[in-house]
C-alpha cells in the first residue's frame, strides 16, 4: 500500500488545465523529485498535495485517509518554500518553534526538538540571530529546521534551493539527500533542474503540460528515455540528436553528412528507416583502433576532467565528451567510435523511442 496515492489528479485554473490526469503512488520513504520544465505544473501539483490549492477532480490518500476536503493544517504535511518565509522579527529559535508553539507543545518539547533540527541543520550557533543576520544558505535551513522539527507525515519541498548560488546549492543537496536518511520520511521535491533532481531522487517523475511523460529511477530515465522530450531534458551538456538512416538490412547506420558505420547484431538497432538518433556526448570517444566515423572539431570546451568538442553531421551540431587532452586547438580532425548499444533510437515522426 503506497502511503500517498494521487488518482487521476485535474486542475483547471479557469479554462487552463495546469494539471491532467496525473496518478502516482509514493511509496513511504521514497525521495520524489517532480521536474519539468517551467509551467509544465509541478509547482501546482505540489500545492495540491499540501492543500494549497483545491483540485479540480482525483482522489488523493495520504496512509488511509483522503485528504483532499482537508484544510492544509489537518493533513500533517510539512512544506519548505523557494522563499523562505521566515518571520523577520524573529530569532532563529523562536522561528524554529513558532508552529510547536501555535500548537501548544510543552516548552521542554519545543526546546528538544528546536536543539535537535539546529544541530542537524549546522545552525545551532545561529539561534539567537535574526533572519536577517544570515546568509542565504543558513535562512534555507532554518525554514528546513521549522518543516522538520513538525513529526509530519510526509515532507514537501517547492524549489528549496533556487536563491542560492551554485556552490551553496551543491552542499545543501548533499545535504538534503543525508537528512532524507536520516529522517526516513517521505520527501515529493519540486525543481526545475535536472541535476538536482537527478542527484537527489530515489524516483524522478519528470512532467510536461501537466502530465507525466515519464517516472522511474534516474538512471533508467537516464539511460532509456520513452521519447525525445525526456532524452533531451535530462543530461548537460543535453543528448545529441542525428538524423540517421538504417539501411542494407540493418548492416550500416547513415550519417547525415554521408558517412558510414558498420552494425552488428551487437548494437540492437532498428530496422531499415529513418530515425532521430539519440547519442548522449559521453557515447562518443575518441577511438583508439577502428573508428566509427571522422570528426572536424570545431569548438572546444575543457572543463578540466573532460573537454567537450563540438562539431557538425550534416546540418546537425553534436557534442562528445572527450578525454581532458584529447582535442587542443579548434580545426582537428579527430577518429570518433561510437557506444550504438548505448544510444536510443526514436521513430521520426512522434519521438517515441523505437
Ligand atoms: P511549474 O511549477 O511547473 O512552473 P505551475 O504549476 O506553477 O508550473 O503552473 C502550471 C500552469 O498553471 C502554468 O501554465 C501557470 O501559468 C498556470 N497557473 C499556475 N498558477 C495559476 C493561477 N493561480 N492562476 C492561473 N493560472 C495559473
Amino acid at each position: 500500500m503506497p502511503q500517498l496515492r494521487l488518482e487521476n489528479i485535474n486542475k483547471y485554473y479557469g479554462k487552463m488545465h495546469a494539471v491532467r490526469g496525473v496518478t502516482l503512488d509514493v511509496p513511504s520513504g521514497e525521495f520524489v523529485v517532480l521536474v519539468g520544465p517551467s509551467g509544465c505544473g509541478k509547482s501546482t501539483l505540489l500545492r495540491s498535495i499540501a492543500g494549497l490549492e483545491e483540485i479540480s477532480a482525483g482522489a488523493l490518500t495520504l496512509g488511509e485517509r483522503s485528504i483532499a476536503n482537508l484544510a492544509p493544517r489537518d493533513r500533517n504535511i510539512a512544506m519548505v518554500f523557494q522563499s523562505y518565509a521566515l518571520y523577520p522579527y524573529l530569532n532563529v529559535y523562536e522561528n524554529i518553534a513558532f508552529g510547536l508553539r501555535a500548537r501548544k507543545v510543552p516548552q521542554a518539547d519545543i526546546d528538544k526538538q528546536v536543539r535537535w533540527a539546529s544541530d542537524l541543520l549546522h545552525i545551532d550557533e545561529y539561534l539567537e540571530r535574526l533572519p536577517r543576520e544570515l546568509s542565504g544558505g543558513q535562512r534555507q535551513r532554518v525554514a528546513i529546521g521549522r518543516a522538520i522539527v513538525r513529526d509530519a507525515d510526509l515532507f514537501l519541498f517547492d524549489e528549496p534551493l533556487s536563491n542560492l548560488d551554485a556552490k551553496l546549492r551543491d552542499g545543501m543537496r548533499e545535504e538534503i539527500k543525508r537528512l532524507h536518511a536520516r529522517l526516513g520520511k517521505t520527501f515529493i521535491y519540486v525543481t526545475h533542474d535536472q541535476i538536482e533532481a537527478m542527484t537527489l531522487a530515489d524516483r524522478i517523475v519528470l512532467l510536461r503540460d501537466g502530465q507525466i511523460e515519464q517516472s522511474g529511477a534516474p538512471l533508467d530515465l537516464f539511460e532509456q528515455p520513452v521519447n525525445t522530450f525526456v532524452g533531451g531534458f535530462l543530461g548537460a551538456p543535453p543528448m545529441n540528436f542525428v538524423p540517421v538512416t538504417v539501411e542494407g538490412g540493418g548492416a550500416t547506420l547513415k550519417l547525415p553528412d554521408g558517412q558510414t558505420i558498420a552494425l552488428t547484431s551487437d548494437d540492437d538497432a532498428p530496422g531499415d528507416g529513418s530515425y532521430r538518433w539519440g547519442v548522449r556526448p559521453e557515447h562518443l570517444k575518441q577511438a583508439n583502433g577502428a573508428a566509427s566515423f571522422n570528426a572536424t572539431i570545431e569548438v572546444v570546451q575543457p572543463t578540466g576532467s573532460r573537454t567537450y568538442g563540438s562539431f557538425s553531421l550534416g546540418d546537425a551540431n553534436v557534442v562528445a565528451e572527450l578525454d581532458a587532452r584529447a582535442v587542443d586547438v579548434a580545426g582537428r580532425s579527430l577518429p570518433l567510435s561510437v557506444a550504438v548499444k548505448r544510444t536510443v533510437f526514436f521513430d521520426e515522426q512522434t519521438g517515441n523511442a523505437v
